[in-house]
């Protein structure tokens, strides 16, 4: 388990200490929709504990890691995204990661082209 970051924006929306429309929760994992959504859904599926990446997180915590995928069945099914979704790992300033507590966003609600931009 790894320590909650004072100056984390996820950090602190695990803790309470700022508001989040939280869809989701568990004893690992903590699931609220995006500021700024990309699509009809687009959720961010984070564990509780701060790990900067999935890579981190996979290494220190893959129980966690695993659960982030549980997270992501039961929201697209309670979000009715039958037709299909998209989960994305942004990872370092290339993959445009913006927020280093790792986050799983899980995007749907309408087609997505590929490759992304
Ligand atoms: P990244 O670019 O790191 O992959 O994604 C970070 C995501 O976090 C962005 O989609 C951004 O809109 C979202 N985000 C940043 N700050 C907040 C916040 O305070 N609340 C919520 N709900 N989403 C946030
Ligand atoms: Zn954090």
């Amino acid at each position: 388990m790894s320590a909650a970051d004072p100056a984390c924006i996820f950090c602190r929306i695990v803790a309470g200490e700022i508001p989040a429309e939280k869809v989701h929760e568990s004893e690992t994992t903590f699931a609220f929709r995006d500021l700024t959504p990309q699509a009809p859904t687009h959720v961010l599926v984070i564990p509780r504990s701060h790990y900067p990446n999935a890579a981190e997180l996979a290494a220190g915590e893959p129980a966690t890691a695993a659960h982030l995928f549980d997270a992501a069945r039961e929201i697209a099914a309670a979000e009715g995204l039958g037709n299909g979704y998209r989960l994305v790992f942004n990872t370092g300033a290339d993959a445009h990661q913006t927020v280093f507590h790792v986050h799983m966003h899980l995007l749907g609600g309408r087609p997505m082209g590929w490759p992304p931009g």
